[in-house]
Parts: structure tokens; C-alpha cells; sequence
């Protein structure tokens, strides 16, 4: 292991852009805010302990932005099942692509869980 880590002893900075990177989750990776670059947690290596201190400060990282599939807990739109002919669907969006091209809307039957897909 010969790559130098980008952190010094006190404060993560991201290798990329050089943003101060958030606190990191005990087990977990860390997301650079403003270029998106994921630290494994193994780069931080023996600087981890510092990290500890100050965990509080950031020990919510926000996941709601990831769809679960799965699990379609969303609003309930009035759609008609192409499958089952049940006429509530429940639906989630997804920005699949780049900001400015429009997203994605996941509808799911609540009856029958036929899913489908429909670029807005
Ligand atoms: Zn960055
Ligand atoms: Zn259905």
C-alpha cells in the first residue's frame, strides 16, 4: 500500500475536489457532498478514531433518496393496471440520469404488483 491517503491527521478532505468529506458512518463508506466520490472506509485508516469523537455531528445520512423497489410505500395515483385492471397504482420517481433530463416514474399495482416505467 503505497498510494498516500488524502487525509491528514485531523480533517478528511476529498481527493478529488478537495471538499472537507462528512463524518463517517462506523461501517460504512463516505460520500464526498459536492463530487459524489465514495471513501471505503479502510482509507481512512488510523485516523478513524478521531473521527469517533465528532460522530454525532453527522449521524444521519440521508437514504431517502434511494428507491426501494421492493417495498412501493408511495402516494397512490389513480392508474389503470395494464395487467390486472386494478385502478391504483402507487408510483416513485427516480432521477436516473442527469438533472436537467427529466426522470423516471416507477408505478406499481397495489394489487397485483405489476410494476412498469414511464419517463417523464
Ligand atoms: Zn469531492
Ligand atoms: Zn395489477
Amino acid at each position: 500500500m503505497t498510494e498516500a491517503a488524502p487525509f491528514n491527521s485531523s480533517t478528511a478532505f476529498c481527493a478529488k475536489c478537495g471538499s472537507i468529506l462528512p463524518l463517517m458512518e462506523e461501517f460504512g463508506t463516505v460520500e464526498c457532498y459536492t463530487c459524489k466520490s465514495v471513501y471505503d472506509p479502510v482509507a481512512f485508516g488510523n485516523i478513524k478514531f478521531n473521527y469517533t469523537i465528532h460522530f454525532n455531528a453527522i449521524s444521519s445520512i440521508n437514504t431517502d433518496n434511494v428507491l426501494n423497489l421492493d417495498n412501493p410505500e408511495g402516494p397512490v395515483v389513480e392508474r389503470k393496471c395494464p395487467k390486472c385492471g386494478n385502478d391504483k397504482m402507487s408510483y416513485a420517481t427516480l432521477q436516473l440520469r442527469s438533472a436537467d433530463e427529466g426522470q423516471t416514474v416507477f408505478y406499481t399495482c397495489i394489487s397485483c404488483k405489476y410494476k412498469e416505467t414511464e419517463n417523464s
